[in-house]
């Protein structure tokens, strides 16, 4: 089985995101929280760009010990002596690097051509490399670039003592089938060792289907946020693509370190330091996430929680499954919610209930209590 690196870019391109920032107090405490659930590398910012980044690196230097901690540059000495000075010294610090690698970018904001970007490339890392111990590229926009430069620049970057080399959908363009192509070229080209990344943004809702190709290609580092929280609609969330990966080792061969149980804990703590409630059918963590309202389904998951979940509710840490009593609701459900409060109930008073449950209005839903108390008017 291969391994699987998460990358946590929650506390850099995470806090990019429109409403998302929160203070220094609260990014060590959601570090903390990440190193908790035993991700690989933390991103924690951008130091050329903003203070509280430069002090978070610096602080998590100093509290942080086995976890490899990341500073996110642009390819110029500015920006990477900063990203430098703000780890300091620290054993397993890591600047990645970004460069775009399509011609849109090149031209329209660096005004380079092709054989510039490379030289970028080049340059910069042949600085970064002598200031940490762990330099990474980017490849910036890889999904839209000519796919010969992006195989060069791949090669190049590899070539000057880059440890991680990253194609990065910046935009969220790419399809899982182009992706899978794109990654397998690029490792069919490779003559290195280096680990390829992958970093999926959500424009078409695709990031986590980029990352499983992505993985399925051979990439064994994935960057990911809590609660898929970045740029415009946000990056590949964490606790999907590594429920993913658990869910479907059978066929995907891999495996993580991520402590999976943490990961409701640690959705609830950044979805409440960026006052942004989780929608509540999220996939993993979402509050309908176990909950099961339908008659059918509410047999069918009393009989055997396989039938309707393909993972229980523990191996994320949430609380157990839920059975809400609508009026789609069926006995097996309203019994169980009666036996789950200690009363039993005979067939006949079953029956009244369930002519009651039925005219519940379409958005109604109704807890134990609310059951119970209707039980009492037929005793
Ligand atoms: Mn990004």
């Amino acid at each position: 089985m291969r391994e699987i690196s998460f990358f946590d870019t929650t506390l850099r391109d995470g806090q990019q995101a429109p409403g998302s920032a929160f203070s220094l107090e609260k990014r060590i405490e959601v570090a903390k929280q990440l190193c908790r659930l035993n991700v690989d590398t933390i991103e924690a910012g951008f130091p050329v760009a903003s203070k509280v980044d430069f002090d978070l690196i610096n602080a998590l230097t100093k509290e942080l010990h086995d976890v490899s901690i990341c500073a996110f540059s642009r390819a110029n000495r500015k920006d990477i002596e900063a990203a430098a000075s703000a780890l300091n010294g620290y054993k397993k610090g890591r600047i990645q690097i970004v460069t775009p690698v399509s011609d849109l970018h090149l031209r329209t904001r660096l005004g380079k051509s092709r054989s510039q970007g490379l030289n970028l490339i080049k340059e910069s890392l042949s600085i970064a490399k002598d200031l940490v111990p762990e330099v990474s590229w980017i490849g910036e926009d890889a999904s839209r670039s000519n796919q010969h430069y992006l195989i060069d620049a791949f090669n190049t970057a590899a070539e000057y003592g880059a440890n991680t080399l990253t194609y990065a959908d910046t935009v969220g363009y790419s399809l899982p089938g182009e992706m899978y192509e794109s990654i397998r070229k690029i490792i069919n080209s490779f003559e290195f060792e280096s680990v390829i990344g992958v970093h999926c943004h959500n424009d078409l809702g695709l990031a986590v289907a980029n990352t499983v190709s992505a993985i399925e290609a051979g990439a064994t580092e994935v960057q990911c946020t809590i609660n898929g929280i970045g740029e415009r609609a946000g990056n590949a969330p964490l606790e999907e693509v590594a429920m993913i990966l658990q869910v479907r080792k059978d066929k995907m061969n891999v495996f993580s370190n991520i402590d999976s149980r943490l990961l409701t804990h640690t959705c609830d703590l950044v979805s409440e330091f960026t006052n942004s409630p989780i929608a509540k059918n999220k996939p993993i963590v979402g509050g309908n996430a176990f909950a099961h309202c339908s008659g059918m389904h509410q047999h069918g998951v009393l009989k055997c929680s396989e039938n309707y979940e393909i993972m229980r509710p523990a191996d994320i840490g949430a609380k157990d499954r839920s059975i809400v009593i609508g009026k789609y609701s069926g006995k097996h459900g309203v019994r169980h919610v009666l036996e789950e409060s200690g009363v039993a109930v005979t067939d006949d008073k079953l029956d009244c209930l369930m002519g009651e449950i039925k005219l519940l209005r379409d958005n109604q839903y109704i807890d134990s209590e609310e059951v119970l108390s209707m039980l009492r008017k037929y005793e």
